[in-house]
Formats: C-alpha cells, sequence, structure tokens
C-alpha cells in the first residue's frame, strides 16, 4: 500500500467506515485493510478483539461487550487524559460567541448554564 492508500484508511476509519467500504473505496482487499489497522495499535479498530485505549491490553469482549477499556480505572484515566477526545462538533455560544466543543451535533446553544439564563432573559423566552 502507499502512504496515501494508508491515510486514506486512517480518515475513513476515523469517520467511522467499515473495512468493506474502505476497501472499495481505495481499492484493496478487506483483509489488507483489516490486516493494516490490526498493526496500527493506536487506532480504535473494530475488531473481534478489542484491546484496552489505556492500557493496550486486549479486552475480551464476551464479557463486557463492545468495549474500548479493560477496566473502569482505565476508562476514567483515559477519559482524564482526553477530556475532549469525542468533542466533535463545534459551535459558537448563542449568548457571548464564545466557543463550545460538543459530542453531538446541536447538543448545546450555550457555553455555561449562566449565559443560557442570560439569553432567556433577553429573548423573553426564545424558541426552547
Ligand atoms: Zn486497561
Ligand atoms: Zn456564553
Amino acid at each position: 500500500m502507499t502512504d496515501n492508500q494508508k491515510s486514506l484508511i486512517d480518515k475513513m476509519r476515523l469517520d467511522g467506515c467499515g473495512y468493506v467500504k474502505i476497501a472499495k473505496a481505495i481499492g484493496v482487499s478487506e483483509n489488507t485493510v483489516k490486516s493494516y489497522c490490526r498493526r496500527q495499535k493506536n487506532t480504535d479498530c473494530k475488531e473481534e478483539i478489542d484491546y484496552c485505549a489505556e492500557c493496550g491490553i486486549p479486552i475480551d469482549k464476551s464479557k463486557r461487550g463492545s468495549r474500548r477499556f479493560c477496566s473502569d480505572a482505565c476508562r476514567t484515566k483515559w477519559w482524564n487524559e482526553h477530556p475532549k477526545a469525542e468533542m466533535l462538533y463545534k459551535a459558537n455560544c448563542a449568548c457571548c460567541g464564545q466557543e463550545i466543543l460538543m459530542r453531538r451535533q446541536n447538543e448545546r446553544k450555550y457555553c455555561s448554564h449562566r449565559c443560557y439564563i442570560t439569553a432567556r432573559y433577553k429573548d423573553g423566552g426564545g424558541n426552547g
């Protein structure tokens, strides 16, 4: 594979694409994509075996379902280290204009409760 194909795989994986879709898009076999992903310890690949995103040990999915962490301790630690890792969406506070990050689109409109209150008083209720 070329570096270009590899970076495309990385990009598509981040977009949540499956192996088949990626393989078709870049013109290699599904197995090539799989084995490439398997070698990328840092990317979150949907394999039969998952590796804890924090400590890297394999997770027994039959016990824990689809998980990214081997334990609650690792989950807590990881999120402490990556507090904005899944804050994929950006918006500006509808009140003060400050940038806010969120996990789901339109999850929040205001940077803080204070702005929410301020905006409500200003607009006389708004559209809720
Ligand atoms: Zn762990
Ligand atoms: Zn604000």
